[in-house]
């Protein structure tokens, strides 16, 4: 017969039905009892071993984290917690595990550890969880967008921008880097580069969606990109997912619409679709949060968190509202926030945000016009206020335990006020001249922002840090496996 996923077997509880299945084993009791696990579920099957019948050194072979396949037939089980069991009558190890050196053994491992072992933390539950839910925000992302007409546009991974002139950048070269050719004055010649320019790995798909959306209309982009974050944070990769909306003639209010709408439809999808995993990550989170003091403990479940983004609207308020706010609260008793004291204009720092979403409105919060000058040159500007104060039409959303999770904004389709504000940045326009046709040749309003992947994905497995929700992170010092 063909082999079945455990999940669709423990789903049909049929029974009296011949079934062949394969995979790892987590747990063996008695010489009698395997708890088989193969990664379509964190629910193990029961396989009930005739070890009368069975030979002894075969029996010696079923080790936890061994590979077997089982067949006979599928019954009701009397055990507790499962409906139905294997009643093996054929066994085969088909790869040994030695269990004095295998790391994974059948007891709870802390993060730390598997971090560092994370060629094979695939195999806990803990991860099986995390996997199985991004990979359905994943599916959820393309459904969305999908069905809303957009079209998923590949962005290259190399590229000679720096979309967010932020200076993370990683070079992209085949020099030999030993002994790069130089030119007359002695530098680097990147004309002899395999590209005749610099490189470097992309940091957001963005300036080339726009050229797509400029024709296309609605289109969004789902890949790696690359930043050399200098910082260890637990909110920052090397190497993140970004998915990268880019729609004609949306002004910011529609961007907000859209982004509050692909938020909640996938986080919605995920509930559905993994109930159990969620549920298996809630119940974790709670045996962790015991540990905690109580008052540092959370108020809402893993599952009631994302039931309450579901249920309400994201608050939204300007950039200057928030200060506003700010400057008034006292997060620890009489203290009021220190760095507002350098007032306006200045970036909120992750304090700031959480304050504001954790704290004030307990909810996800869109702020929108920010300070021109902490923000990238392409994003639209508004006119100045009665205060003096400049601002463009961006928007941050800020997520509960997580912070920034969207960034966007309204482009300016401006020509003069585009130029204008790269040569106050100091932007060399000429190297940008392709996206500048874009307002050149038939420009429109337009607007979109960047899904930040693994900050999606952290929120929806209730995880602490980045690290665990990307199957291979990159981060300093890291890139091994
Ligand atoms: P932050 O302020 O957290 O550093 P950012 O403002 O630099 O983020 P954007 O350029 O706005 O980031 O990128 C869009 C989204 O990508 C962010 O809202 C965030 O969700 C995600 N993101 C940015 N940098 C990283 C990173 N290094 N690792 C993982 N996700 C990231
Ligand atoms: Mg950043
Ligand atoms: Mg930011
Ligand atoms: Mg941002």
């Amino acid at each position: 017969s063909q082999r079945i996923k455990i999940k669709a077997l423990l789903e049909s509880e049929q029974t009296d039905i011949q079934v062949l299945v394969k995979g790892w084993v987590r747990t063996f009791r008695n010489n009698q009892f395997i708890a088989l696990n193969d990664g379509s579920t964190n629910s193990n099957l029961q396989v009930v071993v005739d070890f009368e019948n069975t030979d002894p050194a075969l029996l010696k072979r079923i080790t936890t984290g061994a590979a077997i396949s089982a067949s006979g037939t599928l019954v009701a089980s009397l055990g507790k917690g499962q409906k139905v069991e294997l009643k093996a009558k054929v066994i085969e190890v088909l790869g040994d595990c030695d269990p004095e050196t295998y790391p994974i053994q059948p007891k709870k491992h802390s993060l730390e550890f598997l971090r560092e072992n994370a060629h094979l933390r695939f195999r806990t539950n803990t991860f099986g969880a995390i996997f199985r839910v991004r990979n359905s925000l994943a599916f959820a992302i393309h459904q969305f967008f999908q069905e809303r007409g957009f079209v998923y546009l590949h962005t290259p991974i190399i590229t000679a921008s720096d979309a967010e002139g932020a200076g993370e950048t990683f070079h992209v070269t085949n020099f030999d880097l030993a002994n790069p050719p130089k030119d007359d004055k002695g530098e680097i010649d990147f004309k002899e580069d395999f590209f005749g320019r610099p490189t470097n790995l992309t940091v957001s798909g963005q300036l080339e969606g726009e050229l797509g959306a400029m024709a296309l209309s609605d289109i969004y982009t789902f890949g790696p990109t690359f930043r050399a974050e200098n910082s260890n944070t637990t909110r920052h990769l090397a190497e993140f997912w970004m998915i990268e909306p880019e729609m004609a003639f949306y002004d910011l209010n529609d961007n907000m619409d859209l982004a509050e709408a692909l938020l909640k439809y996938v986080i919605k999808y995920a509930l559905d679709k993994n109930a159990e995993d969620i549920e298996f990550l809630t119940q974790r989170l709670l045996e962790e949060e015991k540990q905690k003091p109580q008052n540092e403990r959370s108020e809402m479940s893993l599952t009631e968190k994302l039931q309450f983004c579901l249920d309400n609207d994201f608050e939204r308020l300007t950039y200057t509202e928030a200060i506003d706010i700010l400057k008034e609260s006292t997060p620890n008793k009489k203290k009021k926030f220190q760095y507002l004291v350098e007032g306006w204009g200045t970036d909120l720092q992750s304090e700031h945000e959480r304050y504001l979403v954790e704290k004030h409105f307990k909810k996800p919060v869109i702020l929108t016009d920010y300070p021109k000058q902490i923000k990238a040159f392409y994003m639209r500007q508004n006119e100045t206020d009665a205060n003096g104060n400049e601002t463009v039409r961006a928007m941050d959303i800020l997520f509960p335990g997580i912070g920034e999770i969207v960034g966007g904004s309204q482009r300016e389709e401006r020509l003069d006020k585009l130029e204008q504000r790269m040569d106050e940045m100091g932007i060399p326009k000429e190297e940008l001249w392709w996206y500048l046709d874009t307002r050149r040749f038939g420009a429109c309003p337009h607007a979109g922002f960047g899904l930040g992947f693994e900050r999606l994905v952290l929120f929806v497995t209730g995880m602490g840090n980045i690290r665990d929700v990307i199957p291979f992170p990159r981060f300093p010092k890291n890139a091994e496996f």
